[in-house]
């Protein structure tokens, strides 16, 4: 049974980077406003996540890596939205598969915290008392150390690194009214460094600089047809000054960071058409569309949007007036 359940759990957990963003995911649903991220031997050695959420109850402790157990489910109304959303109680119990993790959590009003650790989705020992400030921390250690080829690949492969700061700078772009740290283990300057920002163009700034930010220009669709679904879109993209040879694409589609290659490609497609000049887009773009026509849960790491047909066919960039670029035919 633990070959089978460390096996599920490496579909899961994929890679560091899949970690974090389940973290920092838990991390925003606990209504947390700054969030630091600090990862040793990208990711293999530590992945550190702590928050200034809401925590974690004493009474949760015990049953928080169990597989299939979350609080995010409350009635059958809560289930119909938020199985959209993916919230599966998995990811957590995954790690303890495949990792060490240890807990460290206060809920408000507490005098103090607790810290415990678990292995293969159980407590290891009860919950001991510690001094904590605010929220939650995680640290998931060693991870696939019982998956040696797995870690072998890891290592060979290139750093997760990189891949764990783009993901904090999308999430950092995204949610504006949440300060974002994220750092490699004892560097003292952060690769991620945001406060909260008045817009989200002075979070992009922010988050990729000055160039990028000038050169974009707000985008933005919706679809109020009474007999079709309400879809709605706004976002920004790169003008015609902005050169770049690789596309920078982040989508939040109902406030979760997900990625859709069909759509990529076609915005690519209707970029390149519009400009004379070889540049690939930089794209922020955040979708509404009813949760049934999303259905982010078919892989479980909840990134890839299978079904966005829809998307794909509804989307019309409206384009800036200034800008000659024609990118209507999207
Ligand atoms: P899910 O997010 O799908 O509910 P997870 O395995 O990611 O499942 O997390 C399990 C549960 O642990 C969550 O439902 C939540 O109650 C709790 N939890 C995890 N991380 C945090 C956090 N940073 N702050 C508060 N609660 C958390
Ligand atoms: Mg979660």
């Amino acid at each position: 049974e633990s070959v089978a359940n460390r096996i599920a759990a490496g579909e899961v957990v994929q890679r560091p980077s899949s970690v974090v963003k389940e973290l920092v995911e838990n991390s925003l649903d606990a209504g947390a406003t700054s969030i630091s991220v600090v990862v040793k031997d990208s990711g293999l050695k530590l992945i550190q996540v702590s928050d200034n959420g809401h925590g974690i109850r004493y009474e949760d402790l015990p049953i928080l890596c169990e597989r299939h157990t979350t609080s995010k489910l409350t009635s059958f109304e809560d289930l119909q939205t938020i199985k959209s959303m993916g919230f599966r109680g998995e990811a957590l119990a995954s790690m303890t598969y495949v990792g060490h993790v240890t807990v460290m959590t206060i809920t408000d009003g507490q005098l103090h915290g607790y810290r415990v650790s678990y292995r293969d989705g159980v407590m290891e020992h009860e919950p001991k008392p510690c001094a904590a400030v605010k929220g939650t921390q995680i640290m998931v250690e060693n991870l696939f150390y019982n998956m040696l080829a797995r870690r072998k690949a890891l290592q060979n492969a290139s750093d997760d690194y990189p891949k764990i700061v783009d993901l904090i700078s999308r999430f950092a772009i995204y949610h504006t009214n949440v300060s974002f740290t994220c750092r490699k283990h004892g560097a003292n300057k952060a690769d991620v460094n945001t406060v909260i920002a008045a817009s989200r163009l002075d979070a992009i700034k922010m988050v990729y600089g000055m160039p990028i930010a000038r050169d974009l220009m707000e985008i933005g669709a919706s679809d109020n047809n009474p007999t079709r679904s309400v879809f709605e879109m706004d976002g920004f993209i790169s003008s015609a000054n902005y050169m770049a040879k690789k596309t920078t694409m982040v989508l939040f589609i109902n406030d979760r960071l997900v990625e859709c290659t069909p759509l990529k490609r076609a915005i690519e497609v209707a970029y390149s058409a519009t400009l004379t000049k070889a540049s690939k887009p930089f794209i922020f773009m955040s979708i509404r569309v009813p949760s049934e026509h999303v259905d982010v849960n078919v892989h479980p790491t909840k990134r890839e949007v299978p079904h966005c047909k829809l998307l794909e066919n509804a989307i019309r960039l409206r384009r800036n007036p200034k800008e000659a670029s024609d990118l209507t035919s999207i």
